[in-house]
């Protein structure tokens, strides 16, 4: 099947050249037509498999057939991420497919400011991308309308689920106009997710849905077993056996991302961490620099990971087995990204092994085991992985006194809304809904081409190197900056600008909120719902 046979716009198969996708993946073959139609749509899609492109294209292509349905009534379209990495990445997919369009996108998620995400709303952007908790914050203003939603999409729905966003979609749901077409997309298919499509879906097509979704094709998954304090070692003699070109290294704790990042990089090994504990810039720093080939590996927590899509990925190393099957295929999903090809190691202590069990059970098969030739597994122990008591004592302080005065800022943000102030942002957390709260918050509106179906190349679209990015919204004149340090890809292909360019602002704050499964205090975020099988 070719993307021609889609009845696409031409404006967007256009964009998808200029992407150098040259047939849809098995989802987007699945998705696209009953999402084009104005069906509604379930799908068992995972990040790696184009999904977005999947919701993305024909979304577009409806929205640009026909005018709003209610003018001036904020976003035509809604698109609901767990992450504010997903968020970014969904609404820089959104800027690239909608280049020759003139539907307009912004993301609103949490860790960066509110004021400039008003503009948003003020500016009537047709695509918006959001996580919950900062669009609630949102839609306690008058600014914020989501009336004129016309399509909905639920992305990683079980993901959300897991970080309780579930109160927090139903009540964004009770916000949007009845009429409207819902696509939701998830890698698994628990009950209350099963229970939400039967509440708020009609009559959905249901797309390629398994229990558990696969990885891709192309990843090569094995399992190292190894003694729990030889990890580091093992892993360095891999690297230094030069097999890994680049790769993600999964750690269970944000301690344990920062333990092994530091022993890698006294190893000799460039070697950075993203996870919860950094905070946004050096998080979009860490990820820019690996991005761009100048590390070698980043270690990473699941949660800080997810939704990151780094091109030619070629390993995922799971230094702790995660305990959740899904987690497993998350982080797995990091490599062989679409048709590419991938290794995908799990590093396997004698005490992980019932996770590992689980997770064959779960992906349906067993993994080969594998020994590395001459790497001497009965070398004396090695100095303990985990954090001395006394420093982590020290932090659990810390982080108690930090929960305080949080609780006191907003106990007077409560005070102050009840003596009827208006509403003020929420203190700086790095808590609040998880991913979706913070210090620094941005409206990064994207896509603002026109859309002209069979316009001719290069209509509007500036010089590489120039200012493409400050024009002037049509509208009104208010000058805004989509991509701020993002600058002149031109006609330059997308994968070549995703990896050459710094991460967009939506893309950079990586919120410290996200945390760890099991080194995050308590009350972080919502309770995480977790699904065992
Ligand atoms: P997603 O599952 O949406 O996160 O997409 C994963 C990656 O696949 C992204 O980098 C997309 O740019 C890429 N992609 C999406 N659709 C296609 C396609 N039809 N052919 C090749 N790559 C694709």
């Amino acid at each position: 099947m070719s993307f021609d046979s889609l009845n696409l716009p031409e404006a967007l198969l256009r964009a998808v050249r200029d992407q150098g996708f040259a047939t849809p993946t098995p989802i987007q073959a699945q998705a696209i037509p009953p999402a084009l139609a104005g069906r509604d749509l379930v799908a068992c899609a995972m990040t790696g498999s184009g999904k977005t492109a999947a919701f993305l294209l024909p979304a577009l292509a409806r929205l640009g057939a026909t005018p709003p349905r209610k003018p001036n009534s904020g976003p035509r379209m809604l698109v609901l991420s767990p992450t504010r990495e997903l968020a970014a990445q969904t609404a820089e997919q959104h800027r690239l497919l909608a280049r020759h369009t003139k539907l307009r996108g912004a993301a609103v998620f949490g860790g960066v400011g509110m004021t400039p995400q008003e503009r948003a709303f003020r500016t009537h952007v047709e695509v918006l991308v959001a996580t919950p908790g900062r669009l609630l914050d949102h839609l306690q203003n008058a600014y914020a309308r989501l009336d004129g939603v016309e399509i909905l999409v639920l992305d990683e729905a079980d993901r959300m689920l897991d970080m309780g966003f579930l109160p927090d979609i139903k009540r964004i749901l009770a916000k949007l106009p009845g009429e409207r077409q819902n696509l939701m997309f998830s890698a698994t298919m628990p009950p209350p997710i099963a229970a939400l499509t039967r509440q708020f879906l009609r009559n959905p097509v249901e797309v390629a849905i398994d229990r558990v979704a696969k990885p891709a094709t192309g990843v090569t998954q094995s399992v190292y077993p190894v003694r729990e304090d030889l990890k580091t070692a093992l892993l360095v003699e891999l690297l230094r056996r030069d097999t890994i070109h680049n790769a993600i290294v999964f750690t269970r704790t944000k301690h344990r991302a920062n333990r092994l990042a530091d022993r890698l990089v006294k190893a000799g090994v460039s070697a950075d961490r993203i996870h919860g504990n950094r905070s946004q810039a050096q998080r979009t720093d860490s990820l820019a620099r690996f991005k761009a080939g100048k590390v070698r590996v980043l270690v990473a927590t699941d949660i800080a990971a997810r939704g990151i899509d780094v091109e030619a990925l070629s390993h995922v190393v799971n230094f702790d087995v995660p305990n959740v099957p899904e987690d497993y295929i998350h982080r797995v999903g990091r490599t062989a990204r679409a048709e590419a090809t991938g290794d995908a190691w799990t590093f396997v202590s004698d005490g992980e092994r019932g996770d590992l069990a689980a997770i064959e059970r779960a992906i349906g098969k067993r993994l080969p085991q594998l020994k590395l030739d001459g790497f001497d597994y009965a070398q004396q122990p090695a100095e303990r992985f985990e954090i001395p008591v006394a420093e982590r004592i020290a932090e659990i302080r810390a982080r108690k006194a930090e929960e305080r005065k949080r609780a006191k800022a907003n106990a007077e943000r409560r005070a102050g809304r009840a003596a009827g102030r208006p509403a003020t942002p929420p203190p700086a957390r790095r808590d609040r809904h998880a991913h979706d709260s913070g210090s620094h918050r941005v409206a990064v509106p994207v896509g603002a081409r026109p859309y002209r179906a069979g316009e001719g190349r290069g209509t509007e679209r500036p010089a590489p190197g120039n200012e493409r990015n400050r024009r002037p919204e049509r509208a009104t004149g208010v000058t805004v900056d989509p991509w701020p340090g993002r600058r002149g890809h031109g006609h330059a292909p997308a994968h070549a600008a995703r990896a050459s360019a710094p991460q967009p602002a939506a893309a950079r704050p990586f919120h410290s909120g996200a945390g760890d499964r099991r080194d995050e205090r308590p009350g972080d975020r919502p309770r995480a719902r977790r699904r065992l099988r």
